[in-house]
């Protein structure tokens, strides 16, 4: 069945029996159907700089606005320089608030995901479905669970631009801020949730914010998935997933994060890596976590510098 089908026949079930099994079937098609649009074909790949990326904002722009959410400044788009094949070119990140009118002391979550992707090569599209539709979905999806809800803080939905080149917009956002590092109290970071090929969920940066661990410990076993506390270990060498995304520029500015993710797959990085390959039940089992982690991480952490 056409997913636009499958959220109505959704929609309308849900039209008459009101329950949260419901909802969340409902959101879970619309973080599927985020996912296929960010993915397919039209998008080329979202690569910093291209036609694709500039039709991957124009959708999440509409996303953000449909969802209430406002700008965090004067603009939802900010700008940082990239030098690409000799040349000097714009990277563009997006970024909505939700502003608390309970937070008197001014701190923020910042949620994000990266949107930009490897784009053509060979003639081939890079879909990036998991890497990263998937996470710009569980940003899109956190948005909608919080939305109309009294947060502890104000919330940046970030969507960065660049991180395929080395988290070049997420280094422009920790630089550039308008928010001083201080007044950050966490990074929550998604980067490839939707492929759960052992059913296994891993949460990264526990072991330099071991009080995040309690916190979230309740996520374990949601909907079956083993959520791990792992991948965060000097010692682990390529397995410290520490740089291995946009969180890192928060780490190196003494910004407690944590970061969501599946192990690398078979299609990591290949033209290969399409919404189709997509497992459903799993990814809606992630979202589920991360937008209750959110909601936990608001609630109850608090830094500690
Ligand atoms: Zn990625």
């Amino acid at each position: 069945m056409p997913t636009l089908q499958k959220i109505r026949l959704a929609m309308s079930i849900c039209g008459l029996i009101v329950s949260t099994s419901c909802l969340a079937q409902t959101q879970a098609s619309q973080a599927m159907q985020d996912l296929q649009t960010l993915a397919s074909d039209r998008m080329q790949g979202r690569e910093i700089g291209s036609a694709g990326s500039a039709l991957a904002r124009d959708y999440l722009l509409k996303r953000i606005v449909d969802l209430g959410l406002k700008p965090c400044g004067a603009s939802y788009v900010q700008d940082f320089p990239v030098s690409k094949l000799g040349q000097t070119t714009q990277g563009k990140n997006i970024l909505a608030c939700q502003f608390s009118e309970q937070n008197s002391a001014k701190k923020f979550l910042v949620v994000s995901a990266h949107y930009d992707h490897l784009g053509i090569k060979n003639d081939k599209i890079y879909f990036g479905a998991d890497d990263n539709a998937s996470g710009v979905a569980g940003v899109l999806a956190v948005a909608q669970s919080l939305r109309g809800k009294v947060t502890k803080h104000n919330i940046v939905y970030a969507f960065f631009d660049g991180e395929e080149r080395g988290l070049l917009g997420a280094h422009a956002f920790v630089k550039q801020a308008w928010i001083a590092p201080k007044d950050i109290t966490a990074n929550i970071n998604f980067d490839m949730i939707a492929r759960g090929d052992k059913n296994e969920l891993f949460a990264s940066g526990t072991y330099q914010n071991p009080s995040l661990k309690p916190i979230l410990q309740e996520l374990n076993g949601t909907q079956g998935i083993k959520l791990s506390f792992d991948h965060d270990r000097p010692e682990q060498g390529s397995n410290d997933w520490t740089s291995q995304s946009d969180h890192y520029a928060f780490f190196k500015a003494g910004i407690p994060h944590l970061y969501f993710g599946v192990e690398d797959h078979a299609d990591y990085h290949k033209p290969t890596d399409s919404a189709e390959k997509v497992n459903p039940k799993f990814f809606d089992g992630a979202i589920e976590i991360v937008q209750k982690a959110v909601q936990l991480i608001d609630q109850k952490f608090t830094r500690k510098d």
